[in-house]
């Protein structure tokens, strides 16, 4: 019983690590979460290596680089990931074309 309460506490420290660590690099805490929980040190590790996003992207609010073909936020007037000058698009045109 000991140890099942043990288990369950450090399992739940290490999902609000994974998770926060998660948030930190704009990736999805939910699954983050469950990871920490049930794979403990491991995912932990792997939150710690997992790559930085530039920034999370709803499909709503997200256009495509046309140089890339990166999903980028729908105001940017340069790219995040090939830093090319992309042009900028009213939130209004973007409804009728997307
Ligand atoms: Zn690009």
């Amino acid at each position: 019983m000991e140890f099942f309460i043990v288990s369950l506490f450090f399992g739940l420290i290490f999902a609000v690590i994974c998770a926060m660590i998660a948030n930190a690099k704009n990736r999805n805490e939910l699954p983050w979460f469950f990871a920490g929980f049930f794979f403990g040190i491991v995912a932990f590790g792997a939150a710690c290596f997992a790559s930085k996003r530039p920034f999370r992207l709803n499909k709503a609010e997200s256009k495509r680089c046309q140089h890339c073909q990166s999903m980028i936020d729908i105001y940017a007037t340069h790219c995040s990931y090939c830093t090319q000058q992309v042009a900028a698009l009213e939130p209004e045109a973007v409804a009728v074309t997307a």
